[in-house]
């Protein structure tokens, strides 16, 4: 090297409005400065994000720059972002990280960062000076950089290893995470000292805008401001940096559950991680179904104690061998009395009755109607049955009748719809809908979760809430406002033997608890002789929706649901989170329950609850909606 030869530094950066579009840095020798300058402005000036109203080059002296061999680059391909993340976490686990998910689970934290998150690769401590703007890493270029062609075309790949080879070797950094903000560009890395530069050619979706970037820091805190200085202001020339990335892409087995672990990192990063837990005692429910407050009901607890002590606690095979007891056969005599049909059939929950259900009804070559909301169980039953499924707008009866035309003639035909929807509180026009199924000869079916024991003066429905005629199929479940648990078909007498006899879910699966059957037949019994609970539910419900309404936040009711629209999941867990830190639990409810984009909080009004609670939390919401405002 001759060392005569003086280097200068020249940083490109072009914005318009203030917002960033493009930057570029080289380091060159001097008779190249002139043209390299040439070279970075007519880049900012036809860069792909527009044209820029401001661009500035920086020319400085860059004398004895640190001279640094380029990491060794390979490719690992994954063919979506789950597998991408799956192959992240992998590396770093190999590479002797131990909080790999946490750490990937702050990695959308960097996207508004111009800068990278510095993060303590031990204690997750956030190192970087200036949070908003993260560290950045500049002053460093390829060795030979003014000897390419095509300087104009952004080259990530070399950019991005030469950027990589300074970050791996500065004091206290021990490795590096980036996905690039190019919405095109999907392709992101993991550098480590041990494993060189490794590519991963998916770590998001294609048009996703978002980027980041993480250095592992690993060292004392004193000494950060090291690292720092070095990252920001040491010169590096990085030397045999390739001019295109390797193509051989290494095939060592991928562990086949990385992938899960990389569609969990996905799900942390979107903010829909959830998990299971005991819901803290001190908090007030806003959460739980049960509408009627019949789960605590001393004469429900009896009556289950009373049925533990005569019949156990399993029932010991399925319905249709040994599993049915006499308590099972009064709540489906019970059932079919209340809801005034023949017969009724019980599973031991909502869910596998509709699955069961659905699945006996139709089959392949079948077609199946079936409300964009209806519940889960009623997409699962649909599915499971292998008939042709025709979603409709959510309550669009005349988009139902539209898919009913186009399915034509079939074996059988069934519609399927949630009676009152259990994200939105609403319910579907059932004498329309009803006349609709019969007009074409259409088997109908409503579920009934969220409607008994809610609709109707005496709760028995909404078929009770109309005055009109029963659909071929009501089903409906003991879990909500009948406090128990469990699933029910009511329907005419062959209807229920067919499903007896066909529905896998009642068939193949042990017979639910007698005691749980003796409770819910129990619970209907209250309910027969105390219908005004019904009503009591329903008007405190209108009572929370006037108080919502009065802060600024109109809400339908009209059922015991009330949704409180936030539609940012982020926001929605942030307002959850902050009803919590108030001592209400109201839980956010986000997709896939719902669809992206639309999370809220789910309120469910009890008759239980008192006017003060309810205007408690009508002011906690309020507040909390303020609070996430801005976020
Ligand atoms: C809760 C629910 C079910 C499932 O009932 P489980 O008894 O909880 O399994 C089915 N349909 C709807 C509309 C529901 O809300």
């Amino acid at each position: 090297m001759n060392n005569q030869r003086r280097l200068f530094s020249l940083k490109m950066r072009a914005s318009q409005q203030n917002r960033h579009i493009s930057g570029a840095e080289r380091i060159v020798p001097e008779e190249c400065v002139a043209a390299t300058a040439g070279e970075l402005v007519s880049r900012a000036m036809s860069h792909s994000k527009g044209q820029p109203d401001f661009v500035n080059v920086k020319i400085e002296s860059a004398d004895q720059p640190m001279e640094l061999p380029a990491l060794t680059a390979t490719t690992r391909e994954a063919a979506t972002p789950e597998a991408g993340w799956g192959i992240v976490k992998q590396l770093l686990a190999e590479s002797g990280f131990r909080r790999v998910d946490e750490i990937i689970g702050l990695f959308s934290q960097t996207y508004p960062m111009r800068g990278a998150m510095l993060l303590d690769a031990d204690t997750l401590e956030r190192l970087e000076p200036d949070r908003e703007r993260g560290v950045r890493a500049t002053y460093m270029d390829a060795a030979d950089s003014s000897k390419r062609t095509a300087p104009t075309a952004k080259n990530h790949f070399s950019e991005a290893l030469v950027l990589a080879t300074k970050v791996v070797n500065t004091p206290g950094i021990v490795g590096e995470i980036c996905m690039s903000d190019d919405p095109d560009y999907v392709t992101g890395y993991v550098a480590t000292k041990t494993l060189g530069y490794v590519r991963i050619t998916c770590l998001k979706r294609r048009g996703d805008p978002a980027g980041g970037r993480i250095f592992l820091y690993r060292g004392s805190k004193e000494r950060v401001s090291e690292t720092v200085e070095f990252l920001q202001c040491r010169r590096v020339l990085v030397t045999g940096v390739p001019s295109s990335p390797p193509t051989k892409t290494e095939t060592a087995a991928v562990d086949p559950l990385s992938e899960l672990d990389g569609e969990l990192d996905e799900i942390r990063r979107a903010g829909l991680w959830r998990s299971v837990r005991v819901s803290p005692p001190q908090l007030q429910s806003f959460a739980d179904n049960d509408y009627l407050g019949l789960s605590e009901d001393p004469r429900l607890k009896a009556a289950a104690v009373a049925a533990i002590a005569e019949f156990g606690t399993g029932s010991g095979a399925s319905r249709l061998v040994t599993g049915t007891k006499p308590p099972h056969l009064q709540l489906e005599r019970h059932l079919a009395a209340f809801k005034g049909t023949e017969d009724a059939v019980v599973w031991a929950t909502g869910y596998m009755a509709n699955v069961g259900a659905i699945s006996a009804l139709a089959g392949k070559g079948d077609a199946i109607f079936s409300d964009e909301l209806n519940h889960a169980s009623i997409v699962d039953g649909c599915r499971l049955s292998r008939a042709e499924v025709f979603i409709y707008r959510h309550n669009d009866l005349d988009d139902l009748s539209a898919k009913i035309a186009q399915a034509g003639p079939r074996r059988r035909r069934l519609a399927v719809t949630d009676a009152v929807f259990s994200m939105d509180g609403d319910w579907v026009d059932l004498p329309r809908f009803l006349e609709l199924c019969r007009a074409n000869g259409v088997i109908s079916m409503i579920d009934e979760a969220h409607a008994t024991g809610v609709m109707g003066d005496t709760g028995r429905g909404l078929c009770e809430h109309f005055g009109c005629g029963h659909p071929d199929i009501l089903m409906g479940t003991l879990s909500k406002a009948l406090g128990c648990e469990g699933g029910y078909v009511c329907a005419s007498r062959m209807v229920c033997d067919y499903l007896r006899n066909r529905s896998r879910s009642f068939i193949f699966s042990t017979a639910p608890c007698p005691a749980t059957a003796a409770a819910a037949d129990c619970a209907l019994t209250i309910l027969e002789e105390k219908p005004g609970l019904v009503l009591v539910v329903r008007n405190k419900a209108a009572a929370f929706a006037a108080l919502l309404a009065e802060r600024g936040m109109p809400v339908q009711s009209g059922s015991a649901i009330i949704p409180v629209m936030v539609g940012d999941e982020k926001r929605a867990s942030a307002v959850s989170q902050a009803l919590e830190r108030r001592g209400f639990l109201v839980p956010a409810i986000r997709y896939p329950t719902v669809a992206r984009g639309q999370a809220r909080l789910r309120v469910a009004i009890s008759a239980r609850m008192e006017k003060k609670d309810l205007e408690a939390l009508a002011d906690a919401i309020a507040e909390a909606m303020r609070e996430t405002a801005q976020d």
